[in-house]
């Protein structure tokens, strides 16, 4: 079911939105040769639990019920991991891409935002990837306006990624959320301009496109979590959480300046 927000909802989910905001802030100026996944994890999970908030992300149930629940406060996936990333000890090393993902849930509400930070140096191809993700998201939020559909985002972010020669994952989505992390609705990054869901005022939704510089499939690795591409190659995720109004959407996890 798709849950329309009150402006007095869109107050709080702005104000998890900014933790999230200020969380991955924090990370980016700490990612460097060194230091390990499981550092950033401590860092993020700090910073969320000082500002009253929990990490969204803790306790998620596997999609196969066998498997255990998502054990740390973010996703940390590097290089060929796409998403959901377990923090570990590993230390980044220079050159690597380093994807980060985190969730706050404040006063009954979910902010959910993702970066793509290189490490130290990378190669040119690697740049190119992040910041064509980037260039994604942000076509993808220009066209999240009421009285567009989904479809229009989905074409958005297709129509940015394959002329460069990438392509978009497909197996995961953009998302509704709000009390829930994954409310509502499921949002495809690619898809046909006109197509889909209506979007209207007071719709809230994590726009998450996933980039891969070879083939758009993907695997997961025995630890159950971590979503790779299949053939090894790069990928790049950004993600924001917006509400559309009666004009441009607002970005509720972009760092208030
Ligand atoms: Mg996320
Ligand atoms: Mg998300």
């Amino acid at each position: 079911m798709v849950v329309l927000k009150s402006p007095s909802e869109i107050v709080l989910m702005r104000q998890a939105g900014q933790i999230v905001a200020v969380t991955l802030a924090e990370l980016k100026e700490r990612v460097k040769p060194g230091i390990t996944l499981a550092e950033l994890d401590e860092v993020a999970d700090r910073i969320i639990t000082q500002h009253g908030a929990i990490a969204s992300f803790r306790g998620v149930p596997n999609s196969d019920p066998d498997a255990p629940a998502f054990p740390a406060a973010i996703c940390t996936s590097i290089n060929e991991e796409i998403v959901h990333g377990i923090p570990s000890v590993r230390r980044l090393r220079e050159g690597e891409i380093l994807k980060l993902d985190v969730g706050a849930y404040y006063k009954g509400y979910h902010g959910d935002s993702a970066i793509s930070v290189p490490v130290g140096r990378v190669s040119k191809e690697a740049e190119e990837l992040i910041r064509v993700t980037e260039e994604c998201l942000w076509a993808a939020i220009t066209v999240a306006r009421a009285g567009n559909r989904t479809g229009d985002i989905g074409a958005a972010i297709q129509n940015t990624a394959e002329p460069k020669g990438f392509s978009v994952v497909r197996e995961y989505t953009s998302h509704g959320v709000g009390r829930e992390l994954h409310e509502g609705f499921t949002l495809l990054n690619y898809g046909k301009e006109g197509q889909g869901m209506l979007l209207r005022p007071g719709l809230t939704m994590a726009i998450e496109p996933m980039i891969n510089a070879g083939k758009w499939g993907t695997k997961v690795k025995k630890d159950r979590w971590t979503v790779v591409t299949i053939d090894g190659k790069l990928s790049a995720h950004f993600e924001h959480t917006v509400a559309i109004t009666d004009g441009e959407a607002e970005v509720l996890t972009r760092l208030d300046s």
